[in-house]
């Protein structure tokens, strides 16, 4: 658990938060400022920074439950966008690798 990191303290019940699905590796949770009518992050519940401190293998499983994911919150059919931030000018303003999952409506492009 990373020192004043929010997304460790959601992990280990310091914070609460809405949970949308949980596995051995991952936690996912609904957005506390939703950007979208669907907006829930998949947080690795072992700290790493970002996309590119991550092993390629717990990328591999975060991956692999996106579908799952957007069955659950139900944006599989009409579709859905997986942002990771990465950075200060990526804007990443948490730094616990995160993937943000949006949709339920249609989602404006490009995003700057
Ligand atoms: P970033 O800008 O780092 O890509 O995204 C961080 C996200 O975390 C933002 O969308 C923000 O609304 C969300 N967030 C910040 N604090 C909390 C919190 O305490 N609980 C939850 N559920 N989301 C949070
Ligand atoms: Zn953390």
């Amino acid at each position: 658990m990373a020192e004043n990191c929010i997304f460790c303290k959601i992990i280990h019940g310091e914070i609460p938060s809405e949970k949308v699905y949980e596995d051995e590796k991952m936690l996912v949770v609904c957005d506390v400022a939703p950007a979208a009518p669907v907006h829930v992050l998949l947080l690795p519940k072992q700290h790493t920074d970002d996309v590119v401190t991550a092993s390629s293998e717990l990328l591999r499983h975060m991956m692999s439950k996106v579908k799952l994911i957007a069955e659950k919150t139900g944006v599989v059919e009409k579709g859905f966008r997986l942002v990771i931030n990465t950075g200060e000018e990526g804007g990443q303003t948490v730094k616990h690798l995160h993937i943000h999952l949006l949709g339920g409506k249609v989602l404006g492009w490009p995003p700057c």
